[in-house]
Order: structure tokens, then sequence, then C-alpha cells
């Protein structure tokens, strides 16, 4: 394989995605960015459009594209509940067809095709923390089924496509990860808990908060993709990448209160269906194969994501829009 690469990065302009094209390009990569920005913009990565080893492609991944490449990095779909659930059909489309047209890029051009999977494929979870070897507990007809189903059928096809086109293949399975660049209105917990706390809104606690989750800083989350695309000692996964800290949510919300100096009131709100009690992920298999752990602490991580919460213009920022 040559020192640089051709790498396209499906779902390239999202928070993960921009980010790790920022580390391909800095790299010296050959670096394509393809996304249909449903739930990103444009400003997460228009600092790279002057490089000339970057490029955009504006494109629906469920569609076929034909592109000549050494690797592939699949993060192309939305991730926050209340993106994946503004149109839950096209969020299962985006994992299947994506896949399919992604893993048949990589056949046809012999690339290395990593996918980005989730800890929601383990569902509500029985077993904790989660390794890699849990089958998991996910209701297939509830509201979270379009995207954690649509993330399991992506793992099949992953290995489908493995074992029977020998497809040179990766699957990782992020848990919660946050930091610069969330999308101020994907609802997710970190980027409501600020943006709630910047503007003086009352802080929404789903349930009692004591749901728990393991939050990964974005830095560490792109060191572990990297090192898993680079892996060539046939380590395929799937491999679990999060920070092993376990928070409920109700002491994540002290947290941001704290750190932002807010005096906003937090308020209890319904817990949404089949939202998973605890979740923290087992990355002995990380450690062991990629020698990846997570450096960044959470209060560390949050005052870095706090101070570009302070620095962005909420107004610039829209929601998804209708997507058949
Ligand atoms: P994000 O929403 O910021 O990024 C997803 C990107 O994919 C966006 O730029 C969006 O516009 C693009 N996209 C969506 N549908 C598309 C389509 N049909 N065609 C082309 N582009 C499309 O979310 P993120 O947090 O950066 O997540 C990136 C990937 O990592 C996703 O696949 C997600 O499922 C996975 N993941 C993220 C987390 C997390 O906590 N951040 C956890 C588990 C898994
Ligand atoms: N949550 C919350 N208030 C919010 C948003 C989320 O209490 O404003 C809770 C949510 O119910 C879940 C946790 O925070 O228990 C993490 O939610 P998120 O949507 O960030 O990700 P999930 O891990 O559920 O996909």
């Amino acid at each position: 394989m040559p020192t640089v690469k051709r790498i396209l990065v499906t779902g390239g302009a999202g928070f993960l995605g921009s980010h790790l094209c920022e580390r391909l390009v800095e790299r010296g990569h050959d670096v394509i960015c393809l996304d249909n920005f449903f739930t990103s913009q444009k400003s997460n990565v228009v600092h790279l459009l002057g490089c000339p080893n970057f490029e955009l492609v504006r494109h629906d991944i469920t569609l076929p594209i034909y592109l000549e490449v050494d690797e592939i990095y699949n993060l192309a779909c939305p991730a926050a509940p209340g993106h994946y659930q503004f149109n839950p059909i096209k969020t299962m489309k985006t994992s299947m067809a994506g896949a399919i047209n992604v893993l048949g890029m990589a056949k046809r051009c012999r690339a290395r095709v990593l996918q980005a999977s989730t800890s929601e494929v383990y569902g509500d979870p029985e077993i904790h923390p989660q390794p890699e070897t849990y089958r998991g507990s996910v209701n297939p007809i509830g509201p979270r089924a379009c995207y954690d189903e649509g993330k399991r059928a992506a793992e099949a096809l992953f290995m489908d496509y493995h074992r029977m086109n020998r497809v040179d293949v990766r699957i990782v399975r992020i848990f919660n990860t946050y930091g610069p660049r969330m999308h101020p209105f994907d609802g997710r917990v970190i980027s409501n808990f600020i943006r709630q706390a910047l503007q003086a809104e009352e802080i929404t606690l789903f349930g009692s908060g004591e749901q728990t989750r393991s939050f990964c800083y974005r830095d560490d989350m792109v060191e572990g993709l990297v090192r898993m695309m680079e892996n060539d000692q046939g380590f395929i996964g799937p491999v679990n990448l999060g920070n092993p800290g376990e928070f409920s949510i109700a002491e994540l919300a002290e947290h941001v209160l704290r750190l932002t100096g807010s005096r906003s009131r937090i308020v209890n709100k319904p817990l949404p269906a089949d939202d998973p009690k605890r979740r923290r992920p087992d990355i002995r298999l990380a450690k062991e194969k990629l020698d990846w752990a997570p450096t960044v602490p959470l209060e560390t991580g949050l005052a870095k994501t706090i101070e570009w919460f302070r620095s962005i213009e909420f107004s610039d920022y829209r929601p998804p829009t209708p997507h058949y």
C-alpha cells in the first residue's frame, strides 16, 4: 500500500467525519469527503477546502457512486436519536444501501473499508460492561430500531462481503462520543445540556437521570478509528471504541452546570422509549489488538466542548430537512 492513500470518508462533513478528514489531510493523504449535509453543514470542513489533497463531494450514499480509492471510512448516517428518528425509513436505507454501496466500491477497488457501527447494537444491555461477544438486546420494532437494526444489518453485510468476496473490512462499535462541532440542535445529551446551560434555559433531564453513559472525547475516537483502519495484523473486529468512565446523566448535568457557571434549573422530562439504562464499553480487545485506550477525562473534554459552543452562533445551525 502506498504511503499516500486515496481515502474516502462518507459522512465526512459530520461531527466525527470532519475531524477524521482533518487528521487524514494533515497526514498528506488524498481525501474525498462525501456528504449529503443531512445533519451537518459545510462550515465543518470549509477550512479544508483550500487544501490540494482535500475534495468535497455532495452525494447521498444510498445511491451508487464510482470513485477510485484505497480506503473507505463509512460514517454516513444520522447518529443522534432526534436525527435518526426524524425520518426512520431513510435512516435504515442509509445504513443498508450505504453499506452495500461502499462494500461494492471496496470490492471493485480492492480497498479496505471500515464501518462506523455503534454501541446501540447492544440495545438496552443485560450485560455490563458490554464486551464484543455480547449479542445485544434490541427492540426490533421500537423507535430506535431504524438505527440499531440498520447498524446491525450493516455489520452483517460487512461480514458477508468479507466471507463471500474477501473484502478487507473493519468494524468498530463506537460508544457515545462528544466534542467541538457537535450539532447544537442534535438533541444529544451533551449538546443539549451545554446549549441549555449557555442560553440560561432549563436543563432537560430525561427520566430520573440515573441512567448511565460513558463519554469519549472526539480526539481519542479519531485515533481509535485510524488505528483500526491501519492495523495490518488481520484484525477485522468488531471492536468497541469508547471511554469506560461511566457517569449518570444527572451527574453529567451537574458537571455541565459547574463548568459553564450556569444557573439553569434542572427539570425532569419523560424518559424516551427504549432508552438504554446503562452503557459502558469493555475495551480490553481494543487495548490488546490496537494498543488503544482513551486519554481525555470527561472534565477536560467537556471544558473544550463548552469553549467551542461559546464560540459559535446557534442561529447558523438548522434542524434536518425532510428527506425521502
Ligand atoms: P453526524 O450526524 O455529525 O455525522 C453523520 C454525517 O453523515 C453527517 O454529515 C450527515 O450529513 C451524513 N449523512 C447522513 N446521511 C447521509 C447519506 N444518506 N448520504 C451521505 N451522507 C449522509 O454524526 P457523528 O456523531 O459524526 O457520527 C458519525 C458516524 O459514527 C455515524 O455513522 C454514527 O452512527 C457513528 N457513531 C457515532 C457515535 C457518536 O457518539 N458520535 C456513536 C456511535 C456511532
Ligand atoms: N438525555 C437527557 N436529556 C436530554 C437529552 C438526552 O436526559 O436533553 C438522556 C437520554 O435520555 C439518554 C442519555 O441522555 O439517557 C444519552 O442520550 P443521547 O441522546 O445523547 O444518546 P444515546 O446514548 O441515548 O443514544
